[in-house]
């Protein structure tokens, strides 16, 4: 028996004794930094000619871990090595699967503090960003247990005279998890042990950005006891071993989460049927987005001036579900647009070892590539904030930054920067933002600040998103309470926390038998 599912709450870091323990996980990280993260297959170290360098993006100069670079051959190696342990895993009872995943969300939460220290270093996240994502995977391994014992259940079906008629599911095979370093636990953690929990198999290559966190997650999975080769851990550059790990014949799914460009090639790459494949590869792909909040002037003002700075400038802006355009009745605008500076002006930029509200983005290149933006934008918009790099010990520093006049079209108005850039863009009333709001080949997330419940409705009904939110920010899903997906060219729906998501690393049988 599981324990109910509920959602992990957050701890109040304004309590000086729960900072210092904060602090006090970051110690221990410190030690035990750098940390040496083998690529493991079938539950063994593989050693690897080259190695992946993960560094804090608040220091460069300081190594966070070394993770092994796994080659197409290893990919191989991975994948041989998941289906050897399908032969069994497939085979455990759901009940049995399900506590070994619900135990990887112990594990992890028993060293909570710990984990979130790895995502401060290596990812740049302050306590609260750090935690809420810690206590997403936590949330993932549970509720996916809970899931995989519903899924376990014989499926609904009509009797026939003269027959007996069952149809249940049953899982695929050994899959590949590609996740986004942006979060780099919880989604790495909830794509593979969401399939895993249906009985399947995986290989999972983390991000280059931040493997070592994966290596973390990794050792959850061991002290959880979950069978060696269920998930092998493959680090390794996507641009060099992506291709063999999508189009490889025996990789039965791929599942994943990160650019629209990445994306639309795995989907491609994944629709060819290899010589020796036996089946047609399953592929989801959950992508980006240019996420629009609408502000009309019967708007509670402060409200959504709060709801637009957090949705847009948490984790510097480095979330799919991050607030990039607001759209702003022109009744309303001026006085929302000196809200929005006023309070992206309060933000203290720093460490986020020091808990700052503002740190790093997230690697060089990315440092470079939304400076590059802000630098078009220039020319496109008004650049009323921000605008800058921030020097303090190398670390990859941005200022939140703020355009208003932005014409949706523009590339201020459609290009994700997937950095803290907010565009503001006017309307002339409600029914022109709804339209502007749509008015994106994207379709994650997107909000309304409005007191009418008639635009309200029309906006729930209109607003092509997978993930509405009203009158609050449009970022932080909860798992098993908004379940998590895109619209449009954002993905595939998949809908991750939901009541749905396991089901889709399964495949259906119906058995007849005359009687
Ligand atoms: P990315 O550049 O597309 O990388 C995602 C993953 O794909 C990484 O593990 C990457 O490996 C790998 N990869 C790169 N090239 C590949 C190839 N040719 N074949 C197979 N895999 C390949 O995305 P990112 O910069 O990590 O993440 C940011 C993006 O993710 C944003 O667009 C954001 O909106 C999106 N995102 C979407 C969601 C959602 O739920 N819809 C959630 C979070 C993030 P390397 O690191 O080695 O390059
Ligand atoms: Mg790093």
């Amino acid at each position: 028996m599981l324990p109910p599912y509920a959602s992990e709450p957050y701890s109040d870091f304004t309590d000086p004794a729960v900072a210092s323990a904060y602090r006090e996980a970051l110690e221990v990280v410190a030690k035990a930094s750098p940390l040496n993260a083998p690529v493991i297959i079938g539950g063994a170290p593989v050693d690897t000619e080259d190695d992946i360098v993960s560094v804090d993006p608040a220091r460069p100069d300081r190594v966070v871990g070394t993770a092994g670079a796994g080659s197409s051959f290893h990919a191989s190696q991975a994948l041989d090595a998941a289906w050897d342990a399908f032969a069994t895993w497939s085979k455990v009872p759901a009940p049995e699967r399900a506590r070994l995943v619900h135990a990887v969300g112990d594990a992890i939460d028993a060293r909570r503090y710990e984990f979130c220290g790895w995502l401060t270093v290596e990812a740049g996240k302050n306590y609260l960003e750090a935690e809420a994502e810690v206590a997403e995977a936590i949330d993932f391994c549970r509720y996916y247990a809970h899931q995989a014992l519903a899924l376990a259940e014989p499926l609904p079906v009509h009797d026939f005279p003269g027959e007996t008629n069952e149809s249940w599911l049953v899982p695929m095979g050994a899959g590949v998890a590609i996740p986004p370093w942006n979060f780099p636990l919880a989604i790495l953690a909830g794509m593979t042990i969401g399939p895993v929990a249906a009985g399947n198999t995986m290989v999972v290559k983390p991000a280059s950005n931040t493997p070592i966190i994966g290596a973390k997650f990794m050792e959850a999975v061991v002290s959880a006891g979950i069978p060696a080769g269920v998930v092998n851990f493959l680090p390794g550059s996507g641009a060099e071993i992506g291709d063999t790990l999508v189009d490889h014949p025996r990789t039965r799914f791929v599942n994943f989460t990160g650019s629209k460009d990445v994306g639309l090639r795995i989907a491609a790459r994944s629709a060819v049927v290899h010589p020796g494949q036996m089946w047609l590869k399953r592929a989801y792909m959950e992508l980006g987005g240019k996420d629009g909040i609408i502000v009309d002037e019967t708007a509670d003002l402060d409200a959504a001036a709060d709801g637009v700075i957090r949705s847009a400038f948490g984790f510097q802006g480095q979330k799919c579900s991050a607030c990039s355009r607001v759209i702003v009745v022109d009744a309303v605008h001026d006085a929302i647009l000196e809200r929005l500076v006023d309070r992206a002006a309060a933000l203290d930029i720093g460490p986020p070892e020091d808990n700052h509200a503002v740190g790093p983005v997230v690697s060089a290149a990315q440092h470079r590539s939304v400076l590059d933006e802000i630098d078009r934008g220039r020319s496109q918009a008004e650049l009323v904030h921000g605008g800058h790099a921030v020097d303090g010990d190398g670390g990859w520093y941005i200022e939140p930054t703020i355009f208003s006049e932005v014409a949706s079209q523009d590339r201020l108005g459609q290009h994700e920067v997937f950095g803290p850039v907010l565009a503001v863009i006017r309307a002339d009333d409600f029914a022109d933002a709804l339209d502007i709001a749509n008015d994106t080949e994207f379709g994650l997330t997107g909000g309304i600040f409005s007191t009418d419940d008639e635009r309200i409705e029309r906006t729930r009904q209109e607003f092509a998103v997978g993930n509405l939110y009203i009158n609050r920010k449009i970022t932080g899903a909860l798992v098993g309470i908004q379940p998590f997906g895109g619209l449009k060219l954002s993905g595939s729906n998949a809908k991750a926390g939901g009541p749905d998501y396991l089901r889709l690393f399964t495949e259906m049988k119906s058995a007849t038998r005359k009687l």
